[in-house]
């Protein structure tokens, strides 16, 4: 699910500084770097609860890998991860609320609901974010009803890339489970 607004430029400086103590504590260093394989990216701010979660991915899912490096390369952007229990799950168990700014600064605000199933919701979302940051117009596609992009509940986006990531990540990691039951 994919929620996406533009804000107004007053609110850019408290966010900058929501960012900065996001930041604050990680070397301060250009360009690129190689993420070890289970490092999280630098634009990923996890709710302490998920943190575990998420390092479960990093270490099982390849998939999960290459979306984490993807979202690390990012410049400005900073994802923020956290549980909302009182998401409706009959209607979906995940949403990216996405906020842009004219500095050209990204906020994605993802939520998952809690559950055995959260490493499907979140790789499902993060798709979402890479989607964005490379800047495809979901909303644009939606309305033209461009194959694998369409509205779904509450007027919400939906697309085939998201859903398939976050099936993929499931299918690896429950590809591990069946295996620690064989050497049981
Ligand atoms: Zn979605």
């Amino acid at each position: 699910m994919f929620i996406s607004s533009s804000c107004r430029p007053i609110r850019v400086f408290s966010l900058f500084l929501l960012l900065l103590l996001i930041l604050e504590g990680r070397p301060a260093f250009a360009g690129v770097r190689a993420l070890s394989s289970v490092e999280f990216p630098r634009t990923l701010k996890a709710e302490a609860t998920l943190i575990p979660k998420v390092e479960q991915m990093l270490a099982i899912s390849a998939t999960f890998r290459e979306q984490c490096l993807r979202l690390d390369e990012a410049s400005k952007l900073v994802v923020l991860l956290r549980v909302n229990p009182l998401l409706p799950r009959s209607l979906f168990r995940a949403k990216s609320t996405i906020k842009r700014y004219t500095t050209g600064l990204v906020i994605v605000d993802v939520e998952v609901a809690e559950g055995a199933d959260q490493a499907q919701w979140i790789a499902h979302e993060f798709e979402h974010v890479l989607e964005t940051i490379e800047g495809r117009d979901l909303e644009g596609l939606a309305r033209m009803q461009a194959r694998g992009v369409w509205r779904s509940v509450d007027q919400m986006i939906e697309t085939s890339r998201a859903t398939d990531a976050g099936r993929s990540v499931l299918s690896e990691m429950q590809a591990v489970d069946l295996s620690d039951k064989f050497v049981e």
